[in-house]
């Protein structure tokens, strides 16, 4: 069992509903477990601007998949909430990266971990660090390393819009 996290965003359609369906499909899949999540944060739209606020979540998940595995879980996921792959950093109604996996680095043609833009984002970090745990990330990684990251950062307007407690209640409602 590895702990892998994942980053999920949307700005377009009912962004809360999409992230929390999304979080109940990774729950609800072979070889995933979801842990915990973060409280749900809105974001100012980085890159391009002209584009609605993003509310912004993550999430430890507990996974038998392999990385790629968990990307093409992930993927299929995207798809199947109606994600059209049009432009980068363009409107989406799902985004789901994944940050870490375990304490895997890796770079190839599909996936890069930890997430290569991680450190540069707030609205990647500040969620993260309410879900992480030690000893996951490469190379025994420490709080203060991504605390580190963080404060490094411009203030980029990361707001908390509901806290971890009354966003897993609404994750785990049963419907
Ligand atoms: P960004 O990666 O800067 O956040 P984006 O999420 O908008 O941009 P996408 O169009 O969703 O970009 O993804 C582009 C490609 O990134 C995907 O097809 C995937 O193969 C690749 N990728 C590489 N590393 C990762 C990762 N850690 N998590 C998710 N996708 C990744
Ligand atoms: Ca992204
Ligand atoms: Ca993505």
């Amino acid at each position: 069992m590895t702990h892998a996290y994942v980053s999920l965003g949307a700005n377009i359609g009912d962004p809360e509903a999409q992230l929390v369906t999304a979080l109940r499909r990774l729950d609800a899949s072979p070889g995933v477990r979801l842990v915990s999540v973060s409280g749900l944060y809105r974001t100012a739209p980085q890159g391009r601007t002209d584009q609605p606020d993003f509310l912004n979540c993550a999430a430890c998940l507990e996974t038998t998949l392999a990385p790629l595995e968990l990307l093409d879980l992930t993927q299929a996921v995207e798809a199947d909430l109606g994600r059209v792959r049009k432009e980068r950093w363009g409107p989406r109604t799902i985004d789901i990266d994944i940050l870490l996996h375990g304490r895997i680095r890796m770079q190839g043609d599909r996936l890069t971990l930890p997430h290569p833009r991680m450190a540069e984002r707030a609205f990647m970090l500040v969620p993260l660090l309410e879900v992480w745990q030690p000893g996951d990330g490469p190379e025994g990684a420490r709080r203060e390393d991504l605390e580190a990251m963080l404060a490094r950062l411009p203030d980029q307007g990361v707001r908390l819009v509901e806290d971890r407690a009354s966003f897993l209640q609404q994750v785990k409602r049963v419907e």
